[in-house]
């Protein structure tokens, strides 16, 4: 089979491999129609999260169920499915507590043996374990574009949200629209929020917000806080959605937030980030925060994207061949994509 191997930074080909085999009981092959390049693969890429050479990239991905253990009965060979980006063993403390983003044995796609070991699913064919928690069959009429976000993206957004405890008429302030923030903005709004507040500096993001119906704000050229204020009557958003990771945004975050408001922290933090604690802790802010609970969410997300109550379709920017690989990621990495979906 065809697959996207690691090789170095900014260096990944297309090679040829062994295809995967059924390794235990509840594991399922599937034969991969369409798999995501996403921001965190370009962690890898740029070699920011240690990968082996010759490792298979990619953890979103829809296909068709080609081989499936004995224990595998949620989906059947022929399946459509769709998968989340990590797998969870579904039996540890934290499974059974229904925290199977944090589960003791969870394993991330294509992100080497320091996350489990599992190749990517950049390839024309994928082993994925576990196969009861991690699949599902894709809703009929929903297209792989759409359907590959639930398992990452989308899932991801609507944690944003919905750990947030945003309710109906909240106002929201999303910091940073790449996907994830785009996402963030389309789960507030089917959520029921009266007003968001989209915020980035990049006019075609801006634009695309604005088209989904929130209030778009360049960063530099205007005001947030003034933006905030004024469609709050003074006292700040209910909720401010951290979509970047990074410190300015954090603090901007906690600036923009009324007191006893919630900021979600969805952007991704590796290091040791520096925040106005006493300006967090003045106005009673809930600071929540991690990686999206994608298990949890897929079946919800789904049902709304299959509904049509959120449509990441528009996202997609490119659809290139698996075999044109390396290119995708050079164009990513440029920024000139949201989204590329990698057809085998
Ligand atoms: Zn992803
Ligand atoms: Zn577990």
């Amino acid at each position: 089979m065809l697959a996207v191997a690691f090789q170095g930074p900014e260096r990944v080909e297309v090679v040829e491999k062994p295809g995967p085999e059924l390794l235990a009981p509840d594991d399922a092959i599937v034969r991969v129609t369409a798999s995501g390049v996403c921001g965190s693969d370009l962690h890898i890429y740029h070699g920011r999260v240690q990968v082996a050479p010759g490792f298979t990239l990619g953890h979103e991905y829809v296909g068709e169920v080609l081989a499936a253990g004995d224990a595998v009965s949620s989906v059947a060979v022929g399946d459509r499915v769709l998968g989340t980006f990590h797998v969870a063993c579904g039996t540890c403390w934290f499974c059974r507590a229904g925290q199977f983003h944090k589960c003791d044995h969870g394993r991330t796609f294509g992100h080497g043996a320091g996350l489990g070991d599992l190749q990517g699913t950049q390839a024309e064919l994928t082993l994925v374990p576990h196969a009861n928690l991690t699949l599902r069959r894709v809703p009929d009429g929903l297209s792989d574009d759409v359907a590959l976000f639930a398992g990452d993206v989308m899932g991801t957004g609507y944690h944003a949200i919905q750990g947030a405890g945003m309710r109906p008429g909240d106002s929201v302030a999303v910091l940073g629209l790449g996907p994830v923030g785009l996402c963030a903005v389309q789960v507030a709004l089917a959520a029921g929020a009266a007003h968001v507040i989209a915020i980035d500096t990049v006019e075609d993001r801006l634009a695309m917000a604005r088209g989904f119906g929130a209030h778009a704000v360049h960063l530099t050229e205007e005001d947030p806080r003034a933006a905030a204020k004024a469609l709050t009557e003074g006292r700040g958003v209910d909720v401010a959605v951290e979509a970047v990771g990074d410190a300015r945004a954090l603090d901007l975050a906690i600036r923009l937030t009324r007191k006893c408001g919630t900021v979600s922290i969805i952007g991704v933090y590796a290091e040791r980030t520096e925040v106005h604690m006493g300006l967090a802790w003045i106005k009673s802010l809930n600071l929540v925060g991690g990686q999206a609970n994608v298990i949890a969410h897929l079946d919800p997300v789904l049902a709304l994207l299959a509904s049509g109550r959120l449509d990441p379709g528009p996202l997609v920017t490119h659809h290139l061949p698996l075999a044109d690989a390396a290119h995708a990621y050079e164009i990513y990495d440029r920024r000139e994509a949201l989204k590329i979906v990698l057809t085998p």
